[in-house]
């Protein structure tokens, strides 16, 4: 398991100046490198490798000097960076053949990553017949100190002060720094051991929407914060104050800070927001099964209507994290295919004849008469499915046979479907 933790550093103005220089060539060597495998691809149809950039490299660092003047690592990260977008562009294109979609050229770079290596340290003997001993240790980017701040070690730059306000816990392997609007920070990503997965029990469903955040198969809503549109308003004002002043001057750089400041703690909110609701499902209803739909977020937001409040839930990112919570805690977190969870009934498994809009918040079902709320319905159906799915069935057939109420019944259960989700699944 890999798991990231954020400092802030503090740079001095001198470091600040080295960074930002680095990040400057690191840019420009990260578009170069996509220029070339372009033009290779579109006049050649060849494919340059990531490796056949790291020996150009090379030799360009043997060649010219600004390209010794900064630490090999970063700029391998960087085309590393490069490459990964690249990777990617090409399954896209082999997907859908047609649509390109190339990696788009970078008009600046924010950070830059280098690793930390394992080197041999000699461990002298204490006694003087003893003979000398040799471990593989891994580099320790952190010097720590008696005073608030440790200090972080930065190849050729030297030492920069972090904040470490929690421990660093597992292997560190990568850093990476990174300037926002608010400042500098360092992310530090490290190796953990995986955490075994408990034995599940109590299962949660959960059906996100735009007008509720969610709902949960119990039944309960979380409401939508909608901390985008909250603020738009202020946000409107810092483009009017920038688009007032002169492109270029200082008055008009402290306008775009202002609203590169105003932007980066919104989507603080949200992501505390949504990592707060993350850990009620879990621990506070003292879940440790959660499953959701599986939504493609990308294509939704191609929908012109609902772009807006889709983009401003980042369902994405909320899916993403209960994933990693999952995966820290050892508990599980399981998607199933969203077709139809909201126009099938979840006491009979009969699907609505017509189509609800979804301006229809209540679900009527004309075959059984059970009435309940859209989304509730919506979140026993993906409980459901997540069950049989899981049992390796398909979902249709199976629909009506998972809600046996007597055996939840028998068994002092009051949700049925938490029985049978688990009672024929030995392994998850
Ligand atoms: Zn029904």
């Amino acid at each position: 398991m890999r798991f990231t933790f954020k400092y802030p550093v503090y740079p001095t103005r001198s470091q600040e100046k080295t960074l930002l220089g680095w990040f400057d060539h690191l840019c420009e060597l990260q578009n170069s490198a996509r220029h070339d495998r372009l033009v290779a691809y579109e006049t050649l149809g060849t494919f340059v490798s990531l490796s056949d950039q790291q020996t150009l490299l090379t030799q360009a660092r043997e060649k010219y000097e600004d390209f010794r003047e900064v630490p090999q690592d970063f700029q391998n990260h960087a085309l590393r960076r490069n490459g990964k977008a690249f990777t990617t562009f090409y399954k896209r294109w082999k997907e859908n053949a047609g649509k390109k979609g190339y990696p788009r050229y970078k008009k600046r770079v924010r950070s830059l990553t280098w690793s930390l290596r394992k080197y041999t340290k000699v461990v002298r003997p204490k006694t003087k017949d003893a003979e000398k001993q040799t471990v593989r240790v891994r580099q320790n980017p952190i010097r720590e100190t008696a005073w608030k701040h440790d200090r972080l070690k930065v190849p050729t730059l030297g030492e920069v002060k972090i904040y470490m306000h929690r421990p660093l816990e597992g292997d560190p392997k990568e850093v990476t720094i990174v300037k926002k609007a608010s400042g500098w920070y360092a992310h530090i990503t490290c190796e953990l051991p995986d955490t075994p997965k408990v034995e599940p029990t109590d299962a949660i469903a959960v059906d996100v929407g735009t007008t509720h955040y969610l709902t949960t198969s119990e039944g309960e809503k979380e409401d939508n914060p909608r901390y985008y549109r909250q603020a738009e308003g202020l946000l409107h004002k810092h483009n009017q104050t920038m688009a007032r002043r002169k492109k270029g001057s200082n008055r008009w750089r402290k306008a775009v800070h202002a609203s590169a400041l105003h932007q980066e703690r919104t989507v603080n909110k949200r992501k505390d927001f949504i990592g707060k609701l993350v850990y009620k499902l879990y621990h506070h209803k003292k879940n440790n099964v959660l499953v959701a739909e599986d939504l493609s977020v990308s294509n939704m937001v191609q929908n012109k209507h609902l772009s807006k409040s889709i983009s401003d839930a980042s369902w994405g990112i909320f899916f993403k994290w209960c994933a990693s919570i999952a995966e820290r805690d050892g508990l599980h977190f399981h998607q199933v295919d969203p077709k139809n969870t909201s126009q099938t009934c979840s006491a009979c498994g009969k699907k609505s004849p017509k189509k609800l809009s979804l301006a229809i918040r209540t679900f009527d079902c004309s075959f059984c008469g059970t009435v309940l709320d859209r989304d509730h319905n919506a979140a026993l159906n993906i409980l459901l499915r997540a069950a049989t799915a899981l049992r390796g069935e398909p979902w249709v057939t199976t629909l009506c046979e998972a809600r046996n109420t007597n055996e939840a019944r028998d068994a002092g259960l009051q949700n049925a479907k938490q029985l049978l989700l688990f009672a024929t699944s030995p392994s998850l």
